[in-house]
């Protein structure tokens, strides 16, 4: 299960982006101030669901 942002909840602190192992796979969309994922290429360890201090990530088969 691939993480996806709930954007009403995200703040664009890059928390998750500064911790997520892989390489361009949470990317900060500037002009909304939320990030937005790559589901692609998210390997679904969770860790960007544990750093984000708003709980808008969650791990979920429901994209988008
Ligand atoms: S679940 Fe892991 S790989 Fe996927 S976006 Fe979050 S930190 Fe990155
Ligand atoms: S850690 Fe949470 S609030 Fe911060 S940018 Fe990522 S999703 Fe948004």
């Amino acid at each position: 299960m691939p993480a996806v942002v709930i954007e009403e909840k995200c703040i664009g602190c890059k928390q998750c982006v500064f911790t997520c192992p892989e390489a361009s796979t949470i990317i900060f969309n500037q002009e909304k101030n939320i990030v937005e994922i790559n589901i692609e290429r998210c390997k679904s360890c969770g860790l960007c669901v544990e750093v984000c201090p708003t709980d808008a990530l969650v791990l979920s088969l429901l994209v988008g």
